[in-house]
């Protein structure tokens, strides 16, 4: 038989690298970017036309290539920034791959200038289809000048699949905003169907964040400033109060290059736990320094996931930096929950007046029981649905109201209850006071709400009424693929799309109304972590995930009857002092406590 193997040519190999390199134009512009800024530039222009479908031109001032080079540039794998295996463990430029150029010129027609400080001509190439169509000398500043005609001109499947234009241009400003920040000590300007976006002088980090954000950031950040042996850490964190409901200004650089990691996002976001609602995001501006060798860069084409050889490490330094920066500009409050003596009350006096809480309430009354099962977990679908939706108006009717024995505990039990910095509810027992931390409280419900549903194997779902669709990382959506027999039993309906794409059908009744992609997003990331700090069996990692990344948070101002009902289902649970991952849910101030006090003053 005849043999059937042969190597591509070289143009069909450089159009597969494109699939990588190249996927619409603001994937142009970032290599371009970078490439101006390894080659030293300290001004850069960016034009674009269409979106960058028309045309995408950048123009710096950097190093320009000799004659040779300029050739050499274009052939695959030609680089000049790594020689050996060894630099790839110690990179100091954005560039390294020699992939980026032979891709966009096998995808897009090309044209470049170029030249060298010392010679007095440069060089004009132009090419088609990847091939040198055009090669002479011309006139032109030192630096070089690359225009990218009509992207994917020759692949028409690829040119329709391009979104609409105002889609495409707002990816190029994502990446060019990335680029900016990270280089506030080079001029830039962009310029998009002939507007001037941004100009932007060369200046400090600072100057650079209004530049392209606006002066009113100026007064809404506070700086980050951390030095270990291991890490470096700076930049600028947002006041809580300037938290936004939309992500957007949030940014990681790691060694000058801009990186995406919901792991990290995580720490930072926790450094803010109890200062900004759950819906809300921190603006953040945050540049790390580390030695090359503990990350590799080199996981993901387009190069903004990243591996830490230390990830832990880096969440706890960053964590404590982002706490350190916000409580020394006093954003945040000193009240903590985990401290008992940080309350006024001086336990430290008397300890043997200490008791474990004693709330009045049946120890031997099981919700999930016999006849009274299958009543309270209807109920506990529609309260849940009140829960979340705030609507006190369908507050379950008499009829559907938990049974009477819990009632009578309850009138005998716990009698006045309030909010207390959007974040406690204070209620007395029979014993004192009790203060409990309402964010544990609902996600040790929500946490027994899940187990009992594996155990049940079923769960409410709620249909969406728009389908949503859920896009992952590779190693996301893997994950998320493990877990689906196990979502279903909770009321998940998800459906595998493409590779990694989803869509959503429906998701468990109790949580009905909240966004679904967030909530498996956040689903995803919470069972990261907890794979991390814990092995855990994956039912139970679920369980824990869902009740955190669900629950109530602090911050959230409750109703009267959402207060009532956190409480009555929290009693109703089989362990409830402490939420799933062991803190404390509540403290009680025996009322002998209170009146010491009142006598140490009289
Ligand atoms: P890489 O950046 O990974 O090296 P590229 O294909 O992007 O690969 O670029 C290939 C080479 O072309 C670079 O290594 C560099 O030497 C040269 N080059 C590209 N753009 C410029 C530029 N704007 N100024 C000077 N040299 C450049
Ligand atoms: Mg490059």
């Amino acid at each position: 038989m005849q043999n059937i193997i042969h190597t591509l040519p070289e143009q069909v190999a450089n159009q597969i690298a494109a699939g990588e390199v190249v996927q619409r134009p603001s994937s142009v512009v970032k290599e371009l970017l970078e490439n101006s800024i390894d080659a030293g530039a300290s001004n850069i222009k960016l034009i674009v036309k269409d979106a960058g479908k028309t045309i995408i031109q950048v123009i710096d001032d950097g190093k320009g290539m000799n004659s040779a080079d300029a050739v050499k540039c274009f052939e695959r794998h030609a680089t000049s920034k790594i020689s050996s295996s060894d630099d790839l463990f110690a990179l100091t430029t954005k560039g390294f791959r020699g992939e980026a150029l032979a891709s966009i010129a096998s995808v897009a027609q090309v044209e470049m200038k170029t030249r060298l400080d010392n010679d007095e001509t440069g060089t004009y190439i132009v090419l088609e289809d990847g091939k040198i169509k055009l090669n002479e000398p011309c006139q032109l500043n030192k630096g070089t000048n690359f225009s990218v005609k009509n992207l994917f001109y020759n692949i028409p499947a690829r040119r329709n699949f391009l979104k609409e234009d105002n889609t495409e241009l707002k990816h190029i400003i994502d990446e060019f905003e990335r680029v900016a920040l990270a280089h506030p000590e080079i001029a830039f300007s962009f310029t998009s169907n002939n507007n001037e976006i941004f100009r932007l002088s060369s200046g400090n980090l600072m100057q650079r964040i209004i530049g392209l954000f606006g002066q009113n950031l100026n007064q809404k950040l506070v700086a980050l400033e951390e030095t270990t042996d291991y890490l470096q850490i700076h930049g600028f964190v947002g006041k809580p109060d300037a938290a936004r409901k939309k992500r957007g200004q949030q940014f990681f650089f790691v060694n000058n290059r801009f990186i995406k990691s919901s792991y990290l996002h995580h720490a930072v976001s926790s450094a803010y736990e109890n200062l900004i609602g759950s819906d809300e995001f921190p603006a953040y501006f945050i540049f790390m320094e580390l030695n090359p060798r503990c990350i590799d860069i080199n996981i993901h084409p387009t190069k903004t996931e990243i591996k830490f050889e230390d990830e832990k490490t880096i969440y706890h330094l960053l964590k404590t930096a982002v706490k350190r920066s916000l409580g020394k500009n006093n954003l945040a409050p000193s009240l903590d929950f985990e401290i008992e003596q940080n309350f006024e009350f001086d336990y430290s006096r008397d300890k043997s007046q200490i008791k474990a809480p004693e709330i009045k309430f049946n120890s031997n009354f099981n919700p999930f029981k016999g006849e009274v099962k299958q009543n309270n977990q209807n109920n506990w679908q529609s309260l849940y649905q009140n829960f979340l939706q705030t609507d006190a108006n369908d507050f379950p009717s008499e009829s559907n109201a938990p049974t009477l024995e819990i009632e009578q505990e309850w009138d005998k039990g716990i009698l006045n209850s309030f909010q207390f910095l959007n974040r406690f509810i204070v209620a007395e027992s029979s014993n004192g006071l009790i203060v409990i931390d309402q964010n544990r409280a609902h996600e040790r419900i929500l946490y027994e709400h899940y187990k009992t549903a594996f155990t049940h194997q079923s769960n409410a779902s709620q249909q969406e009424l728009f389908p949503s669709s859920l896009e992952l990382s590779v190693n996301d959506a893997v994950l998320l693929q493990g877990l689906m027999p196990e979502l279903n039993f909770l009321g998940f309906q998800i459906e595998l799309l493409g590779k990694n794409s989803f869509v959503i059908h429906g998701i468990p009744a109790e949580i009905a109304g909240m966004n679904a992609p967030e909530v498996l997003e956040g689903l995803i990331e919470n069972y990261k972590l907890n794979n991390l700090e814990a092995k855990l069996d994956s039912k139970e990692n679920i369980c824990r995930s869902m009740a955190k990344n669900n629950c109530i948070k602090s911050g959230k101002k409750l109703s009267e009857e959402e207060i009532n009902l956190l409480l009555e289902h929290l009693f109703q649970c089989e362990s409830f002092s402490h939420s799933p991952s062991g803190k404390p849910v509540f403290i009680e101030i025996p009322a002998g406590e209170i009146e010491k006090q009142f006598k140490r003053n009289s």
